[in-house]
């Protein structure tokens, strides 16, 4: 499997995502929510995640919840590929 677990302060990325700015930054909204939902944040996000990862509930793998609050976090979104973008800010 490739991509990222996030527990607590720590990320582990798959070898070579390290520099994907777009991973770095989901697994950093993850971390996020680690940090607001303290001991809570296993089972109301690490492992519904983990399951996501398994059996893909929604068609796009960032369209699960806690996958769009990590990229909200992070201020990314997610084309219909599945694949992360930053977020364009929009200016005058
Ligand atoms: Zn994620």
């Amino acid at each position: 499997m490739r991509g990222g677990i996030s527990l607590g302060y720590f990320a582990f990325l798959s070898k070579g995502l390290s520099s994907d700015i777009t991973v770095v930054r989901h697994e950093e909204g993850h971390m996020w929510d680690s940090k607001v939902m303290g001991p809570l944040y296993l089972p109301l996000v690490g492992l519904p995640s983990l399951l996501n990862a398994v059996f893909r509930f929604t068609g796009n793998y960032y369209d699960f919840f806690t996958e769009r609050w990590a990229n909200r976090h992070g201020a990314l979104e997610s084309d219909p590929q599945g694949n992360l973008h930053l977020k364009q800010v929009k200016r005058k």
